[in-house]
């Protein structure tokens, strides 16, 4: 359907800060031109809840989260970034696979579904998702998604 993507956003930052009993701080911002976006509102709802629970889950209280907007002309970035724990390099190839947990989140509970269940809504909606990643200093996943989407 068509979103309002500001308000999207600003709706799911709440009622993550709303829900989670962590004190984690969210900070939303956007920049660029947005007009009502054509986007399926579940999947995004699902790809953002997801890649901004894990920000929670693996970063410190203390830690900002920044979850940055941005449109452009034929396309929509989502950035998330934490002040975490980071993902080894060796960890980063198998990242996306299902039920792969990096060797630094052994205590921390997980099934290591999500981030795989995410790049397929992703990619189902003809986007891509990337993230960088330094251990002990934090993680920035991105997801850019077309504006409008041919699903024949
Ligand atoms: P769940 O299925 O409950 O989400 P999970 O969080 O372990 O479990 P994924 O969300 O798929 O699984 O993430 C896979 C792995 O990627 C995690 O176990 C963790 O090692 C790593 N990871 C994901 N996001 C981050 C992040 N923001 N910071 C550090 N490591 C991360
Ligand atoms: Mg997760």
């Amino acid at each position: 359907s068509w979103l309002d993507l500001k308000k999207l956003c600003n709706e799911i930052v709440e009622e993550i800060q709303r829900s989670t009993s962590s004190k984690h701080k969210i900070v939303f911002t956007s920049k660029g031109k947005f007009n009502l976006c054509y986007i399926d509102e579940t999947l995004l709802q699902h790809i953002l809840i997801n890649l901004l629970s894990n920000a929670i889950k693996y970063s410190p209280e203390e830690g900002m989260i920044y979850f940055e907007l941005e449109g452009q002309d034929e396309e929509v970035m989502f950035k998330i970034t934490d002040s975490g724990i980071g993902i080894p390099v060796e960890d980063q190839k198998l990242l996306f696979t299902s039920f792969h947990r990096a060797r630094n989140v052994r205590k921390i509970q997980g099934t290591g579904l999500g981030l795989s269940i995410v790049k397929k809504m992703v990619e189902l909606h003809g986007g891509q998702i990337s993230f960088e990643s330094q251990v002990g200093v934090g993680t920035t996943f991105t997801v850019s998604l077309p504006l409008t989407m041919n699903n024949e």
